[in-house]
C-alpha cells in the first residue's frame, strides 16, 4: 500500500484550530473499503462539527470531511460493490442499519443506528479513509473527482431538498442561502425545470446566483425579501434554507406561497418561531431534509455528469484547513473549497498519537 502513515486534519477540542497529524492508516474491516483521498469538499457542517454547535456532539478527536472522494486500495471481507482501483466517496451517511422501519422503507438517512462520515466516525480529512461500501457512491467516470466531492453533500442534500418542496416544472422555488449548498441548488433547480429566486447577504454570491441564471436574486440586508417575492409573483411555491442563520429561516416561512413547501437544510444551532396564523391560514409546510439516500445519490451524481451540474471550486490543500474554516464562518468563501491531496500537507504541527476515533454521543 505504500504509506503505514498519513496525514489528517484533527479535532481535538471544539471551537480550537484542527491539527494536522500524522496518524496510522486505517485497515478496513468487513464490508469496508480503504478509501486513498484524492479530493474533500469544506462544508459548512464541518464547521459546526469541529465547533461543536449541536446538541449530539461527535467524541474527541475526530477528523471531518464528508465530501470525500478517491481510489479503493483494499477491500475488507464482503465487499461486493467496490474493487481496487474503483472510484468510491465516502459521504454523510456513512452507514445504517438495513433493518429498521426507515431503512426498508428507503429512508436510511433517518435510521437512528445512522453514522455520520466526519461526525460520528472519522472522515476525509486524511489521505486515507476507510468507509462503508454499502453505503459508499460510486462516482461516475464523466467527474473529476474534484467535481464529485461537493456533489457528494451539498450536491445531493440540495437536490433531495428540492424534490421535498414538491415544486413542479414551471413553478418558482426560492433559494435562500447562496453558498456551498445554495450555487447548487439553484443548478439543480434549473435542471429540474424550476423558476428560480435567490436571497443572500453578500452581493458578491447573488453575482454569483445572477451568472447561473436565477430571475430575481436579492440581498436581505439591503431590500425586503418577503415583500419583493410577494409583490413580484406571489410567494414562492417552494423554499430551500441553506442559510446557517435563523432570521434566513423566518424570512423562508414567510416567502412560501399558499399551499406551498418551506424546506429546511440550514443548521444553525437554536431556535425559531413559527407564525401559527400564517402557517395555518395559508396551509404552508414546514419541513425538515437530511441529506439523501444512496438512491438519491445516484441521481444527484448522475445529473451533475449529465447536466454538466459544477461547484464553482477554490481548491486547497489539507494545511489551509483553518483558514478556510475562518473564511466560511465569515461568509467569504465563493461556491466550494475542496481539498486537493494530490500535494501533501504543508505543515505537520503534531504527531500520532495512537488512532483517532469517533462516535456519537
Ligand atoms: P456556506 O457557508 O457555504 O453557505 C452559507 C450561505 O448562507 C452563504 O452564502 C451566506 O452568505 C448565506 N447566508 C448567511 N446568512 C444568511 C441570511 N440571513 N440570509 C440569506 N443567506 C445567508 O454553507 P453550506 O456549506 O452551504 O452549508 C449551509 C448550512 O447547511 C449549514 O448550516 C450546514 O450545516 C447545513 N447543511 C445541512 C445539510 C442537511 O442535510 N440538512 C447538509 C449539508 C449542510
Ligand atoms: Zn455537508
Ligand atoms: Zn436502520
Amino acid at each position: 500500500m505504500g504509506h503505514k502513515t498519513m496525514q489528517a486534519a484533527v479535532v481535538r477540542a471544539f471551537q480550537q484550530p484542527l491539527r494536522i497529524e500524522e496518524l496510522p492508516v486505517p485497515v478496513p474491516g468487513r464490508h469496508q473499503i480503504l478509501i486513498q483521498t484524492e479530493a474533500c469538499g469544506v462544508c459548512h457542517t464541518d464547521l459546526h462539527a469541529a465547533d461543536g454547535d449541536w446538541p449530539v456532539k461527535p467524541i474527541l478527536p475526530f477528523a471531518p470531511g464528508h465530501e470525500g472522494v478517491g481510489k479503493v486500495v483494499a477491500v475488507g471481507d464482503g465487499v461486493e460493490s467496490f474493487k481496487i482501483g474503483d472510484r468510491a466517496g465516502i459521504a454523510w451517511l456513512y452507514s445504517a442499519c438495513g433493518e429498521c422501519e426507515w431503512c426498508i422503507t428507503g429512508w436510511e438517512t433517518l435510521c437512528p443506528q445512522a453514522q455520520y462520515g466526519g461526525y460520528s466516525v472519522n472522515g476525509a480529512f486524511a489521505e486515507y479513509v476507510v468507509a462503508d461500501a454499502r453505503y459508499a457512491a460510486h462516482i461516475p467516470d464523466g467527474l473529476t473527482s474534484v467535481a464529485a466531492a461537493p456533489i457528494l453533500c451539498a450536491g445531493v442534500t440540495t437536490y433531495k431538498g428540492l424534490k421535498e418542496t414538491e415544486t413542479e416544472p414551471g413553478e418558482w422555488v426560492a433559494i435562500v442561502g447562496v453558498g456551498g449548498l445554495g450555487h447548487l441548488a439553484i443548478q439543480y433547480a434549473k435542471a429540474m425545470g424550476f423558476q428560480v429566486i435567490a436571497v443572500d447577504v453578500h452581493d458578491d454570491k447573488l453575482a454569483l446566483a445572477r451568472e447561473l441564471g436565477v430571475s430575481l436574486a436579492i440581498n436581505s440586508t439591503k431590500d425586503d425579501p418577503v415583500k419583493i417575492v410577494e409583490r413580484e409573483i406571489g410567494g414562492a411555491h417552494g423554499v430551500l434554507i441553506t442559510a446557517p442563520s435563523l432570521p434566513a429561516f423566518r424570512q423562508g416561512i414567510a416567502m412560501t406561497r399558499r399551499r406551498g413547501t418551506c424546506v429546511l437544510v440550514g443548521l444553525p444551532p437554536g431556535e425559531f418561531p413559527l407564525p401559527v396564523f400564517d402557517v395555518v391560514l395559508k396551509r404552508i409546510t414546514v419541513r425538515g431534509s437530511l441529506v439523501g439516500t444512496r438512491a438519491d445519490m445516484h441521481e444527484a451524481l448522475a445529473l451533475a455528469a449529465c447536466r454538466g451540474i459544477a461547484a464553482d471550486v477554490e481548491t486547497e490543500p489539507l494545511g489551509e484547513i483553518n483558514n478556510v474554516f475562518d473564511r466560511l464562518r465569515q461568509g467569504k468563501i465563493h461556491g466550494r473549497v475542496v481539498l486537493d491531496f494530490s500535494h501533501r500537507a504543508l505543515e505537520l504541527v503534531g504527531c500520532g498519537v495512537g488512532s483517532v476515533g469517533a462516535r456519537t454521543r
